[in-house]
């Protein structure tokens, strides 16, 4: 699917702004908004402002284009939200998110959520580490 349908179906008007930080999200995951601010500089784009940024950024959260996680080591890092489920580890020295899966700790969740009478219908999981 082309950008502009992808805006599109989630009901959103194709702006400049829009497209370019959509195409910035395809390239890389894990980005925060000043780190969006800075490749989109870098690639030479006509300057977008960080309140636009921010404002992009939370409408694309808005319909579900993209996830926000808000880890504890730094800022709100976003990603697009069309990949695998997976759970992260943020190594707590460099920064750096690693993105991971794992069947068994899927079902034990499930299994947790049952037996305290419930049903699993999301989850987030983050392991904070470092390097040995
Ligand atoms: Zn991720």
């Amino acid at each position: 699917m082309t950008d502009s349908n992808i805006l599109k179906n989630a009901g959103l008007k194709i702006t400049t702004p829009r497209v370019q930080i959509l195409k910035i999200l395809e390239d890389s995951s894990h980005l925060s908004a000043e780190e969006i601010y800075q490749i989109s500089l870098k690639k030479g784009h006509e300057t977008i402002g960080m309140g636009t940024i921010y404002r992009v950024l939370t409408q694309f959260e808005n319909v579900g284009l993209i996830k926000r996680h808000n880890f504890e080591s730094g800022k709100a890092v976003f990603e697009l939200n069309d990949s695998m489920h997976h759970d992260h580890m943020v190594c707590v020295e460099s920064g750096e998110i690693i993105e991971f899966q794992n069947e068994e700790i899927e079902e034990l969740q499930e299994k947790i959520a049952k037996q305290y009478g419930y049903e699993l219908i999301d989850h987030s999981l983050v392991l904070y580490v470092k390097k040995k």
